[in-house]
C-alpha cells in the first residue's frame, strides 16, 4: 500500500514513511493511494473476532510494510485489559433503545477516545523509524486545548527513542485536564503552561516546526520532530477499527445481520473521527448516513449543507471544549476522493482557505457529499437538554460531546424520518465533563459551590457507575510540571530542554 499527498507535489511512500514524517512535505496530508475493499464473506469472518484479532486483519491491510508479527504485538500492548483500557472490549456497545446504540470510545487511559489511537501510535512511530533506518531521537511536540495533550503524554511516556513536550493555554482547560497533564509521569515527558490561548500554544508551536535555526541545531544532536495529531495516519488508521467492531458486536448480539445498514453519528471537530467511518464504509462496511455533529463552531454543518466552507465566524468556547475548532485539518483527505484524487483541485482549495478563509465546491462534489454525509449542530442549551433525555429515557450518563452527537440525530430523524439503525461515537467519558453532566442531569444546585472533584462523587451516584482510575484522586498526586512560558519564548525554552541551545 502505497501513500500520496493530498497536494500532489511529492512521491507517494510506504506506510512507515508516512508515519513517520506526519505531514507530507509540500504541506498535504498522507493518505492511501486505494481505499482496500473486503467482501461479505470477509465481514461475515469477522463477526467473531477480538477488539485486538479485528485490529490486526486491518491495519494489516493498510499498513502493509509492517511485519504482521510486529503489528500484533503491538497491539496487544496498547489495548491490554486492564493495564490500558478499562474495558476488555476495549470499546464496547452499549443500547439506548429504539435501534440507537453508543459506542464507548473513553476506556482507555485518559477517559477520551483519542487514547485509542494515541496508546498505538508510539509504537507505530519508533517501528516506523526502524523500517526506514531513521535513527535519531523522535522529539513529540503537541499543542493541545485538552485530551490531545493527556493522550499523548500517555501514550510516549518512557518510550524508549521518543520524547515529548505538551504545550497548553494557561487559562484554557478545566481542573480536570489541567491536573491531568501537570501530573504526568515519565522519564521523557515534559508540561508547559502557555501564558496564553490555544491558538497562541498552537501558532509558537508550528513556528518551532518550521525555524530553520532550531531544526539545524536538532540535526546536529541527532533529534527530529513529529507530531501526535491527527493529521498524521498513524492517528488515523487505528480509528477505523472500532467502526468495524461496533458493527460486528451489534451483528453478534443479534441487533443486525450482517449486510444490514447501520447509520453512524460522530461529534466532530478536526474531523478525524467521521474521516475513519468514511475509510470504514468505503471499505464495504456497511453503513448508511455519517451523521457529522457540531457544537456552535458549525463551520461543518454549514459546509455540508451549502458546499461553502468559511472560518470567517466568531469563535465560542463551548461545553464541549474539544470541539471548539474552526479548522478541521482531516476535511482535506475527504475532499481528495470526493474529486476522485484531484490534487491539483485540493491544492486550490485549500490555498483559497488559506487566504481568505473560505472556498466553495460546487454542486455536483456537494451531491456527492450528500451521498454519505448529514451535518447538523446542537446549542449550548441541546446539549445539556439531550443529556438530561438520554439518562431520564434509557438510564445512561453521557458527556457534553457525545450529547451534541445525540442532539443532532434527533435533528436528523426528525428531518429525514431514517430509522435506520444508529451508532453514535461517544467521545468522552461522563466523568471528564462532569460539571455540566451534573448540572444537565440534577440541577444547578447539585453543582453550585462543588469543584471538579467533589463533583465525581456525585456523579458516580447519579450514574451507579465506577468514577474512573485515572480521575480518582488525581487531586492528591504530585504536581511534576510547573513551567510556565510566554508564547514568544517557547522556541528557547524547547531549546533549553532539549539541550541543543549550546
Ligand atoms: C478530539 C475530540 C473530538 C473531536 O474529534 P475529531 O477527530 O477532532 O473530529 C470529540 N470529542 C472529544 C471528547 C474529543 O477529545
Amino acid at each position: 500500500m502505497r501513500y500520496v499527498s493530498t497536494r500532489g507535489r511529492v512521491p507517494a511512500v510506504s506506510a512507515a514513511e508516512a508515519i513517520r514524517q506526519g505531514i507530507a512535505s509540500d504541506g498535504g496530508l498522507y493518505t492511501p493511494e486505494q481505499i482496500p475493499r473486503l467482501t461479505e464473506t470477509e465481514l461475515s469472518a469477522m463477526v467473531d473476532l477480538s477488539y485486538q484479532e479485528l485490529a490486526a486483519r486491518i491495519l494489516g491491510l493498510y499498513l502493509t510494510d509492517y511485519p504482521a508479527d510486529d503489528l500484533k504485538r503491538m497491539i496487544g500492548a496498547a489495548y491490554a485489559f486492564p493495564e490500558k483500557f478499562g474495558s476488555p472490549e476495549v470499546t464496547p456497545v452499549t443500547a439506548i433503545g429504539d435501534g440507537q446504540y453508543v459506542l464507548e470510545l473513553y476506556h482507555g487511559p485518559t477517559c477520551a477516545f483519542k487514547d485509542v489511537a494515541l496508546q498505538l501510535l508510539p509504537h507505530l512511530l519508533t517501528k516506523a523509524s526502524e523500517l526506514t533506518g531513521d535513527a535519531r531521537e523522535i522529539v513529540i511536540l503537541v499543542a493541545t486545548s485538552g485530551d490531545t495533550g493527556k493522550a499523548a503524554l500517555e501514550g510516549f511516556k518512557d518510550v524508549p527513542g521518543t520524547r515529548i513536550i505538551v504545550f497548553f493555554p494557561e487559562e484554557g482547560v478545566s481542573q480536570v485536564q489541567r491536573l491531568q497533564m501537570v501530573t504526568q509521569e515519565g522519564q521523557n515527558t515534559e508540561v508547559i503552561a502557555v501564558q496564553g490561548n490555544f491558538d497562541d500554544a498552537q501558532n509558537a508551536v508550528k513556528q518551532i516546526f518550521t525555524d530553520r535555526e532550531i531544526l539545524d541545531k536538532m540535526a546536529r544532536h541527532g533529534l527530529t520532530f513529529s507530531s501526535a495529531n491527527s493529521i498524521n495516519w498513524g492517528r488515523l488508521v487505528p480509528q477505523i477499527v472500532y467502526y468495524f467492531y461496533g458493527y460486528m458486536a451489534l451483528c453478534r448480539e443479534k441487533c443486525l445481520r450482517m449486510g444490514d445498514i447501520l447509520n453512524v453519528v460522530v461529534p466532530t471537530g478536526n474531523f478525524g473521527n467521521i474521516l475513519a467511518a468514511y475509510f470504514a464504509k468505503q471499505m464495504g462496511l456497511p453503513l448508511g448516513k455519517l451523521i457529522c455533529a457540531s457544537n456552535s463552531n458549525n463551520v461543518l454543518t454549514d459546509f455540508i449543507k451549502t458546499g461553502h466552507y468559511n472560518r470567517n465566524r466568531d469563535f465560542h468556547l463551548t461545553i464541549s471544549p474539544s470541539m471548539d475548532i474552526l479548522i478541521s485539518s482531516n476535511l482535506e483527505r475527504l475532499l481528495f476522493y470526493l474529486t476522485g484524487q484531484n490534487a491539483d483541485q485540493v491544492c486550490d482549495w485549500m490555498s483559497q482557505l488559506k487566504s481568505s478563509g473560505e472556498y466553495r465546491i460546487g454542486d455536483d462534489y456537494l451531491a456527492k457529499l450528500h451521498a454519505d454525509f448529514y451535518g447538523g449542530f446542537a446549542t449550548e442549551a441541546e446539549t445539556m437538554d439531550t443529556i438530561g433525555d438520554v439518562y431520564q429515557s434509557a438510564s445512561k450518563v453521557i458527556d457534553t460531546h457525545t450529547a451534541v452527537g445525540q442532539s443532532v440525530y434527533k435533528q436528523y430523524l426528525q428531518e429525514t424520518g431514517d430509522r435506520t439503525p444508529m451508532l453514535l461515537a461517544s467521545t468522552a467519558s461522563p466523568f471528564k465533563f462532569n460539571a455540566s453532566v451534573v448540572q444537565a442531569i440534577a440541577g444547578e444546585e447539585a453543582v453550585a459551590g462543588k469543584d471538579e472533584f467533589e463533583l465525581l462523587h456525585e456523579l458516580q451516584r447519579i450514574s451507579g457507575e465506577a468514577i474512573p482510575q485515572a480521575l480518582e484522586g488525581l487531586n492528591r498526586k504530585v504536581i511534576r510540571h510547573q513551567r510556565v512560558c510566554k508564547p514568544e519564548r517557547l522556541g528557547e525554552l524547547v531549546q533549553q530542554l532539549l539541550k541543543i541551545d549550546k
